[in-house]
């Protein structure tokens, strides 16, 4: 628990709240998933950051370390994803315990090199340092998209559909799966997509060029937070249809044989990488169209701020959907 026992994203406000901005190339600030930054008459600039602890976000036993340097370019390549942009430069920072010899460290910086060549990132800098005890990573990357098409938190309204890539849970049900020791193809390769998650950069474009999506965010805390996010950032409510959420069959079996509910890592289990997003009603055609190559499934809609965030049953009930994704100062 962090000090004064708040969530990280109490922390994040109360430490930001008196920050002072000297530019007004600033567009966008703390808040969204990259910040946003004017960069001339044709493109504006994302940053991000994000940092990867040993012991908090990840564990030697379930990863191997080329597994943990891909992961750690990919997970800020899906924050530029999540604003419809292009990923071009990275700073890789490590802290390397002594327990991680040469040899093991040129495992990590294949898997850094690997995801950045797949995402055709340019490794700009960083810094390197001893560690005492534990493998902490912290890379930043710069990105691009085409000026003030940046896909924000913000820009949901009432009567937005809601939208999810790919399925739910696999991220979340595979670490549960490594933990348990479970074998077989539906636990391999629910890990699989724990330890290489695929940045929906192609989707984040198609949705920011062609204007399509109202809001948008990439599920790394859980749909249920990180809807929450949008919703806060919008002043908007929001209802999920649990029958509309997609799980794949094998993650179906997966939770079967752990005795677990698939629908607690669908809604609360982080870490899948996909895309949540809004679009008006119109957008909904182009979505079933054949010129729009992605697979993307309606979930919800956007109701008004009283309505709150609630989870519809497939008998009709409703019910508070309360963010309870990962939230490490929990
Ligand atoms: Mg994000």
């Amino acid at each position: 628990m962090a000090p004064g026992g708040d969530s990280e994203f109490e922390l994040i406000r109360r430490m930001t709240r008196s920050v002072a901005c000297f530019s007004d190339q600033l567009l966008t600030g703390i808040g969204d998933d990259c910040a946003v930054v004017a960069g001339g008459a044709e493109a504006d600039l994302l940053l991000t950051a994000d940092l990867l602890v040993e012991g908090v976000h990840f564990d030697r036993k379930w990863f191997s370390l080329r597994q943990i340097g891909s992961k750690a370019v990919r997970v800020n390549v899906s924050d530029i994803a999540a604003m419809g942009g292009v990923p071009d430069f990275a700073l890789v920072t490590l802290a390397i315990p002594p327990d991680v010899s040469a040899a093991s460290l040129e495992e990590l910086y294949a898997g850094i090199r690997e995801a950045a060549e797949t995402f055709r990132v340019t490794i700009a800098g960083g810094d390197l340092s001893r560690s005492p005890d534990v493998l902490v990573l912290d890379v930043m990357v710069l990105g691009t998209t085409e000026r003030g098409r940046a896909v924000l938190r913000s820009g949901a309204r009432v009567g937005d559909r809601i939208f999810v890539s790919g399925t739910l849970g696999a991220a979340a049900l595979g670490l549960l799966a490594a933990r348990t020791q479970q074998r077989g193809p539906d636990a391999e390769s629910a890990m699989a997509r724990q330890c290489r998650p695929e940045p929906g950069i192609g989707l984040g474009r198609a949705l920011s060029q062609g204007r399509l999506a109202t809001a948008m965010i990439d599920l790394s805390d859980g749909l249920s937070s990180d809807l929450a996010h949008i919703c806060e950032a919008s002043g908007v409510g929001a209802k999920i249809r649990l029958q509309d959420l997609p799980v794949s069959d094998s993650c179906r079996r997966l939770a079967a044989a752990m005795a677990a509910e698939p629908f607690d890592f669908v809604l609360h289990g982080g870490e899948d990488y996909a895309l949540l997003f809004t679009a008006g009603p119109d957008a909904v055609a182009v979505f079933g169209s054949r010129r729009f190559p992605f697979t993307v499934t309606e979930i919800g809609e956007i109701l008004s701020p009283d309505a709150g965030i609630v989870l519809e049953y497939p008998d009709g009930r409703c019910e508070a959907l309360r963010p309870s994704g990962y939230d490490h100062f929990r």
